[in-house]
């Protein structure tokens, strides 16, 4: 066995591991320059370059023991290759295979080059389901191929799985194993053990060089999975040593006004709404409240369903703050949405003496420096704005406070520096984000692993269920008609275009669905409780009547078409992220107030945006929106006492734009939507990831591997607690991949 680390290795650097990977046998420069292009440099690098797949042969036959129609492997020897055209011009290929008990044909249709791809002699591992041909011979047409080099032998019953990794030009699948064997035999049992022995016994954890072992040369598919779930709990554990870290630091040193909260306020607060709150908007408040007695800065996040009503729970936590005489603050992301929470507060405050100013960046100069001048000498309670609240020259006097409403541009919190009057730097408000979009448990914890988080899941009473339907292009005058008429009655209808022009726009481009490769992942998704689907237009979802051509309108031309053809006569509106604010504001205020009857739009107004009226939605090109959006999007309509109808158009000639929007007909549960768009997207589209400190995940899945991630969790919070530094000599590897990973972006002055 060869443990030891080469001569070579041993030349260039003290750790073997941190060694280049040319030392590695078979490598070699030539191959070094390949190996780069897949980012390995290092030792370290190459053994843990995880397979993307594994190729499962493990029903190996003979030749002669082939059955039909059954995924089956085989490895022989090309004796013969062949290729001739059909009469009705066909190309067909056919390379002859022959091991000790019989002959096999591996034929390719329509692919002429594949005659070049192989040579006499040359030994192959084929898989494939055969069947007789008329001659009597087993075939497989286009099957799977591995060629084996000279000296390699498929070891039959021993390790019957391949790893398949990615490669690079020049680079093939199987020498790119053969060095992966050599580096695992020489360099594995080098790797230092991060996980402790206890941690590792608890969870039925493989050691590190038995899981690269695993990893590269599994005998079962099993051991690969097991392999990679040791490295993915090792990733989560240590993401969440450092978050763990991160918030003792926090908690230590800071210190936030502890508030009291009595019967009467409470009675006085919930006066004001008019409704009585939902269980889950109980539990929120009541987390919260908890959270803000306590003298540490609360630092929750409120995720919402769209339209579960997070604003009352807000303005609730709001009044607990100014009741207990500190000014609070609640930042939106955009203007529209600073005014609309400000209407809200408006409404609810209408009797009461709560003195309160907006703050945007619309506001003339005098006037600013008129609001900012209260703000300062704490004339004003509760302050609600842009991220104009966060610019140096804003002050406030005793700020309780700061309530951040994401909706989805996460990673604000983190940036957020309000200015507290008063000399104790330490002294913190309490913070709150709001998010409208649902994100999956595992996403939350590991976004935000240092906040608290606080679900509102249940949508209030009363809600009527949405319809949502995809409509066919042939269908589109008679929908129009239909909208037409709806709309003559009084209610408001969204016309949603991805793009303002049939170009790319800041607005849209940025999420615009990227398709991924597999239709499994949708299959997967595809579960969960039915949601209304009825429509006024029935009919089956063809593949083909859906196509939508492009290129197509964008918001603009969609606005001329509608508001000059079937819409003539309608006041029609268009609101896109290109108009200034002060137009933005105006359109949106006159939709608001019906003046506009139809309003064709981007999605500027998925943040948030609130109009009960407009209960009919038209969505364009829905392919193009990810499913978390469209469930956005959707949302708007959700919000009057009249069910909202949200109709599709929508390229689906793919198989897994079907899929996705016939998920997103069926079911209303964000919960459920965003787990999709999180399997089918990546988690990336949930954040910047980078603005979070959180590098991407290699090993662990954040979907499938909620176990382990709660695991890790718990773990990781046990550990700092028994071990806050990770001084003790069995946390040392551990404490050296925390600083590693997360040293240079977390403050670990006391663990470094
Ligand atoms: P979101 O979480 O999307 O911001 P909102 O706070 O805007 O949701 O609430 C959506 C609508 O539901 C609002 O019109 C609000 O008045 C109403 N609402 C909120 N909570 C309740 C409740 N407990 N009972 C009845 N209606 C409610
Ligand atoms: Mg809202």
């Amino acid at each position: 066995m060869g443990h030891r680390a080469s001569p070579n290795a041993a030349l260039s650097s003290e750790d073997p591991l941190t060694a280049s990977a040319q030392f590695v046998r078979g490598v070699g420069p030539a191959r070094f320059e390949l190996l780069r292009k897949l980012g390995i440099e290092t030792v370290h690098d190459l053994l843990f370059f995880i397979p993307r797949a594994y190729e499962d042969l493990s029903d190996f036959r003979r030749i002669a023991d082939l059955e039909a129609d059954k995924l089956q492997t085989v490895m022989g020897e090309v004796v013969e290759i062949t290729g001739r055209t059909s009469r009705r011009g066909l190309a067909i290929v056919t390379v002859v295979l022959h091991d000790s008990s019989g002959v096999l044909e591996a034929v390719w249709y329509n692919q002429p080059f594949m005659a070049q791809r192989f040579h006499y002699g040359q030994r192959l591992v084929v898989s494939g389901k055969p069947k007789r041909s008329n001659a009597g011979y087993w075939q497989m047409a286009h099957p799977r191929v591995q060629p084996l080099e000279a000296e390699e032998t498929l070891p039959v019953g021993e390790s019957a799985i391949l790893p398949v990794y990615s490669l690079t030009e020049g680079l093939r699948q199987e020498q790119l194993r053969r060095i992966l064997r050599h580096a695992v035999a020489q360099y594995a049992e080098l790797v230092p053990e991060t996980l402790p022995e206890s941690l590792r016994q608890q969870r039925q954890l493989p050691g590190i060089a038995e899981t690269l072992r695993w990893l590269h040369q599994p005998s079962s598919l099993e051991q690969a999975q097991q392999a990679r779930r040791r490295l993915a709990y090792e990733e989560f554990l240590i993401l969440h040593l450092a978050l763990a870290h991160r918030r003792r630091d926090v908690n230590a040193q800071l210190r936030a006004p502890p508030m009291t909260l009595t019967r009467t306020l409470d009675a006085r607060i919930r006066r004001l709404f008019p409704f009585t709150l939902t269980r889950d908007q109980n539990r929120a408040v009541a987390e919260i409240a908890r959270d803000m007695k306590q003298d540490k800065p609360m630092r929750r996040l409120l995720q919402a369903d769209v339209g579960a009503g997070k604003t009352a729970v807000a303005v609730y936590a709001l009044l607990m703050c100014v009741a207990n005489k500190y000014q609070a603050a609640l930042m939106a992301p955009t203007e529209v949405l600073a005014r609309q929470h400000w209407q809200t507060l408006n409404s609810y405050l209408a009797h009461s003496r709560v003195r309160r100013v907006l703050l945007t960046g619309s506001l003339s100069e005098r006037e600013r420096r008129l609001t900012l001048g209260e703000i300062r000498m704490g004339q004003v309670d509760l302050v609600v704005g842009t991220q104009a609240l966060i610019q140096n020259d804003v002050a406030f006097h005793r700020l309780g406070l700061v309530i951040i409403d994401e909706q989805h541009r996460f990673g604000v919190l983190q940036r957020a520096q309000f200015r507290n009057l008063g000399g104790d730097s330490r002294l913190q408000p309490h913070y709150l984000v709001m998010t409208a979009t649902p994100i999956p448990r595992t996403v939350a914890l590991t976004l935000f692993g240092d906040l608290d988080v606080s679900v509102i899941r249940e949508l209030p009473p009363g809600r009527k269920p949405m319809k949502t339907q995809l409509v066919p292009e042939s269908k589109r005058r008679e929908l129009e008609k239909y909208l037409r008429s709806e709309v003559e009655k009084g209610r408001q209808l969204y016309v949603v275009c991805p793009l303002v022009e049939g170009e790319a726009e800041d607005d849209a481009a940025g999420e615009l669905f990227r398709e991924p490769t597999t239709v499994s992942a949708i299959q997967k998704a595809a579960t969960g409780p039915a949601a209304e689907s009825a429509g006024i237009l029935g009919g089956s979802m063809e593949p083909n009547s859906f196509v939508q051509p492009t290129p197509y309108k964008g918001a603009e031309e969609q606005y001329e078409y509608l508001r000059q053809g079937p819409f003539r006569g309608l006041n029609v509106g268009l609101l896109h992220g290109r108009l200034d604010e002060r137009r933005k504001e105006s359109v949106m205020e006159r939709f608001r107030r019906g003046e506009i009857q139809v309003l064709v739009c981007t999605t500027v107004i998925e943040v948030g945006v609130d109009v009960p009226n407009a209960t009919l939605m038209v969505i364009e090109h829905a392919e193009r929106f990810g499913l978390s959006q469209l469930h956005q999007l959707r949302g708007r309509i959700a919000r009057g006492s009249v069910a909202g109808e949200c109709y599709l158009f929508a390229d689906v000639s793919s198989e897994i734009s079907r899929a996705r929007l016939r998920l997103f007909v069926k079911t209303t549960d964000g919960f459920e939507l965003a787990e999709a768009d999180a399997r089918l997207r990546g988690i990336g589209q949930f954040f910047g990831t980078r603005q979070h400190g959180v590098g991407e995940l290699r090993f662990a899945n954040l979907i499938s591997d909620v176990d382990l991630l709660e695991h890790a969790r718990e773990d990781a919070l046990q550990l700092t607690r028994a071990d806050p530094g990770l001084r003790q000599p069995q946390h040392h590897q551990l404490r050296q991949a925390v600083l590693e990973r997360y040293g240079g972006r977390l403050d670990l002055a006391e663990i470094g």
